[in-house]
């Protein structure tokens, strides 16, 4: 097993990571200072049902509280919020108590949320059960959507750990597999070209990765995601880095509505059109043809063509970046390179109608 050691203003966590990583969860609630009284689980449903009797294995000896949410985005609502509040009430959970949160991306931040505001913030650990959580397991950001915007009502609040056991993700639908391996793939185009040549080098298909290789992919995802939240913990800076292919990756997602597509397919297509942009505008060198034939290989789409030019634009001039009218991308100038770089709406239609 691997343990990762990230830094933040709340202190230091481990992320261990590795194949019945679980099995830590005892060794690292021991470890906490102050002495934890008593434990809520929030899990994602589908995941508790697939999983239960390993995680009651380890759950049994803490005789925590179990409350169950609906699978996914659906969990990230103020109705499940208030009921994970209620159930974080009814169990009598007090400062020095856990919260342990059991799925993907959407049930951790529901229940970082939860545990960032239940009595003004209590300890959490994530226990991630999917690709993509190698992301959002790390860097404290916890939120709920309103229903005018997606993570509207947030914080930031650290967890207390990340157990990361990858026997969770041999249940991981391919469709949900390939979406968080879209930001294996933005971590290594970010931040480290050496990384982005194995991978296009050595995987050909997302079906059944070899388990050693998808660890190694999974710790140098977070190790890049660590070596920026730690300089930027709260996002005034250089953690914007990490939305690349989102701004106009998130525009084709809000377009085709929320849980159409998978938020990693939708970053991918708009981290192709954000290769172009950085061609256009950086001069990047890199070659964007084998890249599109390499993600194409691995079941990605390249383009967005359903949408009419003008109502991405639209939805991109909304974009948490931009400043004023102006929409701010980020390029890279070489693959490990990035900047933010403001975009006219005439380039960014200009990269829509080059896009075949
Ligand atoms: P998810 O939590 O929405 O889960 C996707 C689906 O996979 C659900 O149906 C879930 O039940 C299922 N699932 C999860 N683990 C499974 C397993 N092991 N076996 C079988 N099924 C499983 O998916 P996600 O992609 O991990 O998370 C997306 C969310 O993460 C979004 O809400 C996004 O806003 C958030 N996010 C947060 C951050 C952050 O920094 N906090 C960063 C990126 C994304
Ligand atoms: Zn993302």
């Amino acid at each position: 097993m691997e343990t990762i050691h990230i830094q933040s203003s709340q202190g230091t966590y481990p992320v261990m990571l590795g194949d019945g990583a679980l099995d830590s969860l005892n060794e690292v609630i021991q470890s906490l200072n102050p002495a934890c009284t008593s434990f809520l689980l929030i899990a994602d449903e589908t995941v508790y049902s697939l999983h239960k009797a390993y995680v009651d294995s380890y759950l049994d000896q803490l005789d925590a509280d179990i409350h169950l949410v609906p699978s996914g985005e659906q969990a990230k609502s103020f109705h499940c919020y208030e009921k994970a509040m209620g159930a974080a009430l009814e169990a009598g959970l007090d400062r020095h108590s856990v919260i342990l949160a059991l799925g993907g991306g959407a049930t951790g931040d529901l229940a970082g949320f939860v545990a960032a505001t239940y009595m003004r913030g209590i300890r959490f650990i994530q226990i991630p059960t999917t690709v993509l959580a190698h992301d959002s397991a790390v860097g404290g950001k916890t939120a709920i959507n309103h229903p005018l915007g997606k993570n509207m009502t947030g914080s930031f609040h650290q967890p207390s750990a990340v157990i990361y056991d990858s026997r969770f993700l041999d249940t991981l639908p391919l469709n949900e597999f390939r979406s968080g391996f879209a930001e294996v793939i933005k971590h290594a185009l970010i931040a480290d070209g050496t990384f982005l040549q194995e991978l296009m080098r050595s995987l050909r298909s997302l079906e059944k990765m070899d388990p050693a290789f998808l660890l190694y992919c999974l710790k140098r995802g977070i190790e890049i995601k660590r070596d920026i939240v730690e300089l930027d913990e709260k996002e005034l800076g250089v953690r914007a880095f990490l939305n690349f292919g989102h701004t106009y990756g998130h525009a084709v997602e809000a377009w085709s509505g929320y849980g159409n597509k998978t938020h990693g397919e939708c970053v991918m297509i708009g981290m192709v059109f954000a290769l172009y942009v950085s061609r256009h505008k950086r001069n990047l060198s890199f070659d964007i043809d084998s890249f599109r034939l390499w993600i194409k290989q691995l079941g990605y789409d390249d383009v967005f063509k359903s949408a009419p030019f003008n109502e991405l634009l639209t939805i991109m001039k909304k974009d948490k970046k931009t400043i004023g009218k102006e929409v701010r991308f980020v390029l890279l100038s070489e693959v490990g390179n990035p900047e933010l770089v403001p975009v006219s709406g005439e380039e960014l239609e200009e990269t829509f109608l080059l896009l075949g």
